[in-house]
């Protein structure tokens, strides 16, 4: 492991604030971790950070932070259709997504260029394009910070939700420590989300290979979402609303083009973009902090703001959209 003191987190964080932490140790192995905790560590209060980039950082962090570097690309089993492939908590998401592109192992590709870790993307079962992590997700290994013990947890035991799972709900417990996925190796590939359909026909790609579906995602994110080295962001930073289907008529009264998406006989998801467009916030700029111009789902840092700039503007535009709507947003971001 190794021990920093009093270290600036800012290329640590996509929002690029200056936060200090006080102690930050990179772990690079199981038994870094189980050193720490014979030395007492997990006795106070500690954060375990990997790419930063579901994070807002609003105070300097005085309690232990950990920076997984767990690292391993490794394939553990196969069958005559899948494989089954185990990462390392500390590798970068793209970096395994395309390993799986290159051999020709389907399942992840739609979550191309989503940025961050392989530790991170089980705790709100990240998704995109129609594709959730929970989709191929096999099993994980993690560490009880309270007990020093390891775990297995499978499919089930992560309790996978809408940008939800076990972890998100019970935070500074457990570290993951390793993540694998089953995969197949005749591939059934998925356009029919957002605009891959339309790339792969500009690309007159009519039987298209995972790499394929992997390229036109790569190429919708790189033009619709700002990139966090040109202007720091999180990507989105609410959570897309869920509300019943009588609620949704009442709205559609006054606003007959909300955009909605039935998930069962009673719920309808709203698009929170469309929500906080409708109301007036694309664009806007607020001191150092706004709503992106061309996403309105994405609150931005133009440099040299603190991450409570973006924490008040997220309030007031929860505010605001629930005396509009009635609806409440729920932040999709980790606040510290
Ligand atoms: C431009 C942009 C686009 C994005 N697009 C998407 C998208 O399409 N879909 C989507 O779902 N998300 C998206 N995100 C959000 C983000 O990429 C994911 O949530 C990602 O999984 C976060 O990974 P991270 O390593 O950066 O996590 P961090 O931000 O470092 O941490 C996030 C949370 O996970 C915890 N954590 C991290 N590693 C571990 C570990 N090993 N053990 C235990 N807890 C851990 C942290 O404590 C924290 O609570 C986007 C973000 C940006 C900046």
């Amino acid at each position: 492991m190794i021990k920093f003191e009093n270290v600036s987190l800012k290329s640590l964080n996509t929002f690029g604030f200056d936060i200090l932490a006080t102690e930050l140790i990179e772990i690079h192995s199981e038994q870094d971790i189980i050193e720490l905790y014979q030395n007492g560590q997990f006795n106070q209060p500690y954060k375990t950070i990997g790419g930063g980039s579901n994070l807002l950082l609003t105070e300097n962090l005085s309690q232990l932070v950990l920076l997984n570097k767990l690292l391993k690309k490794e394939l553990v089993s196969e069958t005559e259709t899948t494989v089954t492939v185990h990462f390392g908590a500390g590798e970068n998401w793209h970096d395994a997504v395309m390993y799986c592109v290159d051999n020709g192992w389907g399942g992840i590709e739609n979550l191309s260029l989503i940025p961050g870790s392989v530790g991170a993307a089980p705790i709100q079962n990240i998704g995109a394009y129609g594709v959730e992590i929970k989709d191929t997700f096999e099993s994980l290994r993690a560490f009880n910070t309270k007990t020093g013990q390891f775990r297995r947890f499978s499919n089930q035991d992560c309790r996978f939700g809408y940008r939800d799972s076990y972890f998100k709900q019970h935070p500074g417990e457990w570290i993951i420590c390793y993540v694998s996925f089953t995969l197949s190796k005749n591939p059934q590939t998925n356009s029919s989300y957002g605009d891959i359909q339309q790339i792969l026909t500009e690309r007159e790609i009519t039987s298209p290979k995972i790499k394929d579906i992997s390229n036109a995602v790569i190429s919708i994110r790189s033009s619709k979402l700002p990139d966090p080295k040109d202007i720091g962001n999180s990507g989105s930073f609410f959570k897309n609303p869920v509300i019943s289907k009588s609620q949704l008529s009442d709205i559609q009264q006054e606003y007959p083009n909300i955009k909605s998406f039935s998930i069962n006989e009673t719920q309808v998801k709203i698009a929170a973009g469309w929500l906080i467009e409708t109301a007036g916030w694309k664009g806007y700029k607020e001191g150092n902090v706004g709503v992106h111009k061309n996403q309105a789902l994405v609150l931005v840092h133009y440099g040299g703001g603190k991450g409570s700039e973006i924490k008040t503007l997220a309030e007031k535009i929860q505010h605001d959209i629930y005396n509009k709507f009635q609806i409440h947003l729920e932040f999709e971001v980790n606040i510290w």
